[in-house]
């Protein structure tokens, strides 16, 4: 595992949330994306060395509102960037993790992104990302 690439933060407005986080880090997002299959609208923001997630569900059944109804706004995930998602997947398989999608799915801002269930990792959703390489 690389650096960390992003912290992903689930939050209910992302209107709402874009302006605090503006103000909190000084910068505006670059930019706002939709994941039509994992029912979230995301945006980003480059803070120095850092890279912040902001996620709104766009649907009840999103993991997202799910997150927010259980939690409330706050910490969703840590994403760590990977140079090679798959050969990640299995080194992490075999120590015994849980993959929630072992085969990487299309993620925001270009990555290849998996899971790993919070389960068995005290309780953080671990997320990998590689950059899709054209
Ligand atoms: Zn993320």
């Amino acid at each position: 595992m690389d650096k960390v690439e992003h912290i992903g933060i689930a939050v209910k407005d992302l209107e709402a949330s874009n302006t605090l986080f503006e103000k909190l880090l000084g910068v505006s997002h670059y930019k706002i994306e939709e994941v039509a299959s994992e029912g979230v609208r995301t945006s980003f923001f480059k803070s120095g060395p850092n890279k912040i997630e902001l996620l709104e569900a766009t649907n009840l059944e999103s993991p997202i509102a799910k997150f927010i109804e259980r939690k409330g706004e706050g910490v969703h995930h840590i994403a760590f960037a990977v140079d090679d998602i798959e050969l990640e997947i299995t080194r992490l398989k075999n120590e015994g993790f849980t993959v929630l999608n072992e085969t990487p799915k299309k993620g925001a801002d270009n990555k290849l992104v998996a899971f790993l269930h919070p389960k068995t990792t005290n309780g953080v959703l671990v997320e990998l990302c590689q950059e899709i390489r054209q």
